[in-house]
């Protein structure tokens, strides 16, 4: 059967970058016997300069329609004078309600030939492995909220907080479902001993791990969280939060792997899911062949896993940009004397042949 993935370049480096994923997409496919078929569609500025909108109707009723979605990056100064409702990243935010992404997936993981590149000491960060799944349609960034009001004399704001039971259910099984792929645990993180909505939140995690026997369900305060990824992250496999903490958390973890051109994403919803590396468009060094493709790479990786269940197809890629790296390829980002400089195409070709 043809599987439909769609795929959205963008802006900036986003054509370099998918087009090396793409590339490592058929060679993937071609050794699984997989059929995949590509459907190229715009968003951000470039639709904007051909349709006058960020997200064209078509680019999201070919989302809709896709088994997956692989996006590379929207933005750049070009666009800065734009009215605020048409700029470029107005395109991520409709794709995430046209399509309903409600969890958004960070794996942290560190190549032992990559430890030298975090901030945190080596011996810290050798062997972390981690995902952050976090909730990403609810919570405080959705509530209701006041910009201006007076209150007792003085003016207020206010963002108000709330979570459904069934909304944490959803968010906790696709966690528990994670951690069935990777090491069987998950650390649910809130504030439970000052939020309502978290001792909601820890009740209903504790609920749906009744399902999952096999996994093991540890709690942990969002402030000891934020501590333990920088004293010992190696204790982590699935790290489960709401919006906010979850906003946070996962770019703390992001500077544990050191570089911002390695990092993947998923972010998935009920009916198909967007894959995405998590950096910009990088419009410094948009054209010129040099951009790391490495987490766009492993953004298709995510895709053969979680949307296309296709686990031993994303290993092959995972370890095909591992053996890269440590054969000591390194783009212009990461290179230093001693390693092998490769451009965009380079890196790219160098993972396709371990493939
Ligand atoms: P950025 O991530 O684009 O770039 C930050 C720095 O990292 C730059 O120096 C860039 O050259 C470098 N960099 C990023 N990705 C790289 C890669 N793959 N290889 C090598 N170097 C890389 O962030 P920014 O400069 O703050 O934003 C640029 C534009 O991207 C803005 O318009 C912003 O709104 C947009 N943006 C889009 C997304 C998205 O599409 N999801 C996310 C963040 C920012």
């Amino acid at each position: 059967m043809t599987k439909k993935i769609v795929v959205i370049p963008g802006d900036g480096i986003g054509k370099e970058i998918t087009d090396s994923a793409v590339a490592v997409m058929k060679k993937t496919a071609a050794k699984h016997s997989l059929n995949l078929e590509y459907d190229y569609k715009d968003a951000g500025g470039t639709a904007y300069d051909k349709y006058g909108v960020p997200l064209p109707d078509e680019t999201l009723n070919a989302c809709k329609a896709a088994d997956g979605i692989l996006f590379g990056a929207v933005g750049g100064d070009k666009w800065d004078s734009v009215e605020p409702a048409l700029r470029p990243e107005k395109a991520i935010l409709g794709l995430r309600k046209g399509l309903g992404l409600y969890a958004n997936l960070r794996p942290v993981k560190v190549a032992d030939s990559l430890t030298e590149y975090s901030p945190l000491k080596q011996e810290l960060v050798k062997g972390v492995d981690l995902v952050i799944v976090r909730e990403l349609v609810g919570g405080i960034y959705f509530g209701e909220k006041c910009e201006s009001e007076q209150h007792n004399g003085a003016e207020r704001a206010w963002d108000l907080e709330n979570y459904s039971v069934p909304e944490v259910q959803r968010i906790a099984k696709l966690a528990f479902e994670t951690a069935r792929l990777r090491r069987c645990k998950v650390t649910s993180v809130d504030k439970a001993n000052v939020l309502a909505t978290s001792r909601l939140w820890r009740r209903t995690v504790a609920e749906v791990s009744e399902a999952y026997p096999d996994v093991e369900l540890n709690n942990l305060y969002v402030d000891n969280t934020a501590m333990q990824l920088a004293v010992k992250p190696t204790q982590f496999d699935v790290i489960l939060t709401g919006n906010i903490f979850g906003d946070i958390l996962s770019d703390e973890a992001a500077v544990i792997g050191g570089s911002i051109g390695m990092m993947p994403s998923a972010s998935i919803g009920e009916l198909t899911s967007l894959y995405e590396p998590i950096h910009g468009s990088a419009p410094d060094i948009a054209g010129k062949g040099i951009a790391n493709p490495v987490g766009t790479i492993l953004s298709a990786a995510m895709l053969f896993r979680y949307s296309l269940k296709e686990e031993q197809a994303a290993l092959d890629i995972e370890k095909a940009v591992d053996d890269a790296l440590a054969a000591g390829w390194r783009t212009a980002d990461l290179w230093h004397e001693g390693f092998k400089k490769a451009d965009t195409e380079a890196m790219t070709q160098a993972i396709l042949d371990n493939i």
